[in-house]
């Protein structure tokens, strides 16, 4: 097999090689700091660390961690290390819990998102013939923009619907003859059963190839469903506004997530003591990125749950993989002392025919003690096959095999979950 890099050189450079990149634009990544924001200065000072102290890799594990309590604290330009003027775009999050996440860009940093997108995007299978449906919402939020660039940068053509207006994404599609959509993976559902409910079939009647989802945590089970449903192939991309945006992974054919360690040195931490855990130990992601100027984050704590392994991969390429994102530490709930993720509740779901891609998992407090429920949409054959007692039996025995803990389940009326046009709410409390 030959070998179609975007960065032959990068993307297959021997580990030892990468380790020595890495550790000389870690020491100068922590000069920078230092010299330029007084923050950082403060942080290391307190720490007992200096830029001279940094002389391995594994010295990392002295420097403290930025959390995103620090980013609030510093909110919005407090922790950029350069000068205000050398800013040429600003990202946020959205800020659902407190003030929103602000990530400045200079010209460099703009160049090199592009390059990781175009390199994520690239490993995809996007090639300059494609034309890429633009499905992101564009606004503050990181993810159509990433999207914009990497691909410009690769030659295709960029369709820049934005997300929303569901019944036009079906008719740009259709006329446009998109063969890449880029959005969430619920979008991209929703989108599809709009499609059939107006007597398209999305396997069909459309160009589409290529699926380029992200910005939401989903099973494996759950990717299976949306490339069947579309009859595409369906890319993962991972990234924080924090970090760059998305462009932190490129997703191989092999459907492995290598890790853009030359610009994003990775680290898996136990997240209750913090101490660093070794390859293939599954523990909290902690990212540092290597060369971005505006706002360099170092030991940035994602919440994420991952592991990372080492080793060539069958595409060729040497950099680092991570596994996909567990959940993130905060939406892990413990009910009668089991530890949950909602994505291994939509895992079991995925395994029981007749029930949809549309579930919700009902979070309820009963004193100190959390209760779980799920809401299942059958497909309409089988809702209208009745008997529904027996596809609920089969869901509740489907989650049993895989939490050993009793969640009741309840089919509702097809179409009654709300749709959502960027990322799905799959837990309310109520
Ligand atoms: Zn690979």
């Amino acid at each position: 097999m030959t070998l179609e890099l975007w960065d032959k050189k990068i993307e297959s450079m021997p580990s030892e090689k990468l380790k020595e990149l890495q550790l000389k634009r870690l020491k100068e990544l922590i000069n920078r700091v230092y010299a330029n924001n007084k923050y950082y200065k403060k942080k290391l000072n307190e720490a007992k660390v200096k830029p001279s102290d940094i002389k391995s890799l594994k010295d990392i594990e002295k420097l403290p961690f930025l959390t995103k309590n620090d980013l609030r604290e510093y909110y919005p330009f407090g922790l950029v290390c350069t000068e205000i003027d050398e800013i040429v775009e600003v990202h946020a999050s959205s800020g659902t819990t407190g003030k929103p996440v602000v990530g400045p860009y200079t010209r460099n940093d703009v160049d090199l998102w592009g390059e990781v997108m175009a390199r994520s995007l690239w490993a995809n299978g996007l090639r300059k013939n494609d034309r890429m449906q633009n499905s992101y919402g564009y606004g503050l939020f990181t993810g159509a923009h990433g999207f914009e660039k990497g691909a410009q940068k690769i030659g295709a053509m960029v369709i820049t619907i934005s997300s929303g207006n569901t019944k036009r994404q079906i008719d740009v599609m259709k006329d446009f003859g998109s063969t890449a959509i880029a959005c969430t993976p619920s979008y991209s559902l929703y989108i599809a059963e709009v499609a059939e409910d107006n007597g398209l079939d999305p396997k069909s009647d459309f160009n589409l190839k290529l699926g380029l989802f992200g910005a939401e945590a989903w099973s494996e089970e759950m990717r299976t469903n949306v490339e069947k449903r579309w009859g595409i192939t369906a890319h993962e991309h991972y990234g924080l506004t924090e970090i760059i945006g998305p462009g932190v992974v490129s997703e191989c054919k092999h459907k492995k997530l290598h890790i853009n360690a030359d610009h994003f040195y990775p680290e898996i931490i136990d997240p209750n003591t913090g101490e660093t855990l070794e390859n293939g130990e599954e523990g909290e992601l902690v990212f540092t990125t290597l060369t971005k100027e505006a706002f360099p984050a170092i030991r940035f704590r994602t919440k994420d749950l991952a592991s990372i392994v080492e080793g060539k991969c069958e595409c060729g390429r040497t950099l680092p993989i991570q596994s996909r994102i567990k959940g993130r530490s905060d939406d892990m709930m413990k009910v009668k002392g089991v530890i949950v993720f909602p994505s291994q509740i939509e895992a079991a779901l995925m395994q029981v025919s007749g029930v949809s891609d549309n579930y919700q998992i009902v979070k309820s407090k009963k004193g100190d003690m959390y209760e779980l429920s799920v809401e299942i949409e059958p497909t309409d054959e089988r809702w209208a096959e009745g008997h529904l007692d027996n596809l609920e039996k089969k869901a509740e025995d489907e989650i049993y095999s895989i939490l050993n803990l009793h969640v009741p389940v309840k089919a509702i009326e097809p179409k009654t979950i709300p749709r959502s046009t960027g990322k799905a709410k799959r837990v309310i409390e109520r």
